[in-house]
């Protein structure tokens, strides 16, 4: 059963209006793989994510946690819609996100924010959920924070909180959409450094990021996405030292 991919992502198109925005998009990561997504503003990075966690619903492709695939249906208005709520739910619980904007409840501690979804998703008891919680915050550097409310910390800070609510749901895969682009430059240091620690656990995580420098030693893989189509992919030593495509070496050169 650890044989099976954690995560396979075939051919994803995503249309919005006219707009095809994805226009198949195939990525597939066994367990302990990094993969990181890049491409400039616009290209597709973030509804890509989104729709491997079904925060959108793909128009068409397919996507498999862990061996299972999740069930589509077309709905009355003819749009396609995922078939099991009950599987999203499920699903997402594997595939946690960590945002650009922190996204924590504001009117919860940091704790509070930790153990809401391991009590009502997984179902674990207040003092269990707790007691893994602290775990977690540990691991992240943050376990003297965990009654601070998330206005009273800095971004690094809520972003490390972030990531361990992430952790607390024990993910098949964690997904980071541009997680240190928020941040003021001296507070992203310490959350690639928790980052990397993940990576070194053998956790599989695709990344969104303009980080060039954990794109290139701290993934296996990288993907750059150029208006919603796969333009270069592979080894980031390789890609990075010696890009095939003449975009992706215009992306990657110095821009000022
Ligand atoms: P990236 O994360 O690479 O910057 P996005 O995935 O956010 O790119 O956006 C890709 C394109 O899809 C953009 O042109 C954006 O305007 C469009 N887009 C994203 N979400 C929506 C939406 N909900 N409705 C309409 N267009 C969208
Ligand atoms: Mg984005």
């Amino acid at each position: 059963m650890t044989d099976r991919p954690a995560l396979i992502v075939k051919d994803i198109h995503k249309t919005f209006g006219e707009h095809e925005v994805l226009k198949g998009i195939s990525v597939e990561a066994n367990r302990g793989d990094v993969i990181s997504l890049i491409g400039s503003s616009g290209s597709g990075k973030s509804t890509f994510l989104r729709c491997i966690n079904l925060l959108e619903t793909p128009t068409s492709g397919d996507i498999c946690v862990h061996g299972e695939q999740i069930a589509f249906k077309t709905n009355k208005s003819g749009e396609r819609v995922p078939a099991n709520a009950r599987q999203v739910e499920q699903m997402r619980a594997q595939l946690s996100m960590v945002f650009q904007g922190f996204n924590l409840w504001s009117h919860m501690t940091v704790l509070e924010n930790i153990i809401e979804a391991p009590m009502h998703v997984l179902g674990l008891s207040k003092a269990e959920a707790t007691e893994r919680a602290h775990a977690h915050l540990n691991r992240v550097g943050l376990y003297e924070r965990k009654d601070y409310y998330p206005a009273h910390m800095s971004g690094g800070q809520q972003q490390r909180a972030a990531i361990a609510r992430a952790l607390a749901m024990n993910p098949e895969v964690m997904l980071f959409d541009e997680p240190t682009s928020a941040l003021d430059p001296e507070l992203v240091g310490e959350v690639l450094k928790v980052m990397r620690g993940l990576a070194e656990e053998g956790r599989t995580m695709i990344v969104v990021t303009h980080e060039m420098a954990f794109a290139r030693d701290v993934s296996n893989h990288v993907v750059y996405l150029h208006q919603g189509e796969i333009e270069e992919q592979g080894d980031p030593k390789q890609v990075f030292s010696n890009p095939e495509s003449e975009r992706m070496k215009q992306f990657l050169s110095p821009k000022y």
